[in-house]
This record gives structure tokens, sequence and C-alpha cells, in this order.
């Protein structure tokens, strides 16, 4: 990990004024630099139109939404899970490169900005208390902080997760679901009474994370629960 930590620091420089992706000085406030820009896997093609994902040309819907809708209402991403923003976040995540979620936030506000992520407030993924302090920081609630600056949605902490699922990658769709049950709680019913609410969070891979906050909220009395993330990974592979 430390390894990992020193590469990421060595390419990622930690000021706005530098290109995000290859640190060389940039003199508009994009945060990434002209070619850069270019090559950021943006999900601005055809998606989803459920789940925001990116699917192929002649598709409305992917694969995995066809055969099951989920308790979240809309998802949506700026980018797919592809380099340089899959390593940008994980300079965020593992190497405390905070100033990457202002970066990000002007991404989501642009997405947000289409108007279908429209919401009473917004809340975040919550991590387990051991966990933040283990990293010192929720990555998700850092994005939707600086998100709020840009769209004016409050921020309202309401969830809480109770046990860790870091270790979800090793198990199927069904053990993850099952590993999930009752993994969140929400700290504030009356906040959520009858609210569209909107969760941020980094990636969105398998959804099943996503699936189970919007159930937990809406048990909990949302009205409706909306998804926005900084990439998703297209779930579709044959389309490629
Ligand atoms: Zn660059
Ligand atoms: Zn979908």
């Amino acid at each position: 990990m430390k390894k990992i930590a020193e590469f990421l620091d060595k390419y990622f420089v930690n000021t706005k004024w530098t290109c995000a992706v290859c640190g060389k000085d940039i003199f508009n406030d994009e945060y990434f630099c002209e070619d850069c820009l270019k090559t950021l896997p943006k999900n601005d093609k055809a998606i989803c139109l459920h789940c925001g994902r990116k699917v192929h040309i002649t598709q409305n819907y992917c694969l995995s939404c066809k055969e099951r809708m989920t308790s979240v209402s809309l998802a949506r991403s700026a980018f797919n899970y592809d380099i340089p923003i899959s390593h940008l976040i994980q300079a965020l995540k593992y190497s405390g490169k905070k100033y990457l979620a202002e970066v990000f936030a002007k991404s989501l506000n642009e997405v947000y900005e289409g108007g279908d992520l429209t919401a009473d407030f917004m809340t975040f993924v919550p991590m387990t208390k051991a966990s933040q302090e283990k990293r010192g920081f929720n990555q998700s609630q850092l994005i939707a902080e600086k998100l709020s600056i840009l769209n004016g949605l409050k921020v309202e902490n309401i969830l809480e997760k109770k046990k860790d699922t870091d270790r979800q990658a090793t198990l199927d769709k069904f053990q993850r679901m099952l590993n999930l049950k009752n993994a969140f709680k929400v700290t504030d019913k009356k906040l959520v009474k009858n609210k569209t609410i909107l969760v941020i969070d980094d990636v969105l891979t398998t959804g099943s994370t996503a699936e189970s906050i919007a159930e937990t909220l809406k048990k909990a009395g949302a009205f409706r629960v909306k998804l926005l993330t900084v990439a998703s990974v297209a779930t579709d592979i044959t389309f490629e």
C-alpha cells in the first residue's frame, strides 16, 4: 500500500494550478491541461436511462437494469471508471489527495445541471467509524461538500454504516446482498420522510451498496432516492 501511495505521490501534484493528471502547469480553472482533458473518459455518450452506465448506442437500458430495477430511482455518473479517472479516485482515497474532491465536484455539477438529479438535499455513502478513523476522512462526504458549494443543495449527514463490507469484491451477487443487508442505518428519520434524496459516492460498481442505501432510506420514509457518482463501471461487456 505504501508503494502505491509513493507512486501516486510522484505523479499527482497537490495543487489546483497544475493538471490533476500530468502535473503540468495550467492557466485555466478546468483542473486539467488541454491534452489530458481530451483523454478523460467522460460518460457523455449513450448511457442506461436508469443507472447511467455506459451502454451500446442501440440500448436504452443496460442488461442488469432490464432484469431488475432497483430502489434507486435514477443514477448518473460523470465518468466511466477508466484511466486516468480511476487513478485519481484512488489518489483521493488512498493518498489523501483531498483537493481532488473539488476537481470531481466540478464534473459532478455539470451532470447535476442536466436537471434529472434535482432533490431536497444530498447525502453521501457513509463509512464505518473504524474505517473513517483509519483513513481520516470520507471521500464521498468531501465530494458532496464541494458539490454543495456549486449546486446549493445542503448535505445532510443522515446515514450510519454499522458493519464493514469491504471484502465485497470477493463475494458473488447474492452474498453481497446478504452482506449488505442491514449494513446501513438512518440516524434522522424526520429529515428523510417524504424527501427526494441525492446520494453521492465515488464509484458505481455492482450497485449493491447504492441499492442497500436506497432501500434503507425508503424504509425510513424517503420518497425517492437518486445517485450521483464520479465514475461508473459499465456492466455490459458485450458491446465492446
Ligand atoms: Zn495534463
Ligand atoms: Zn442500467
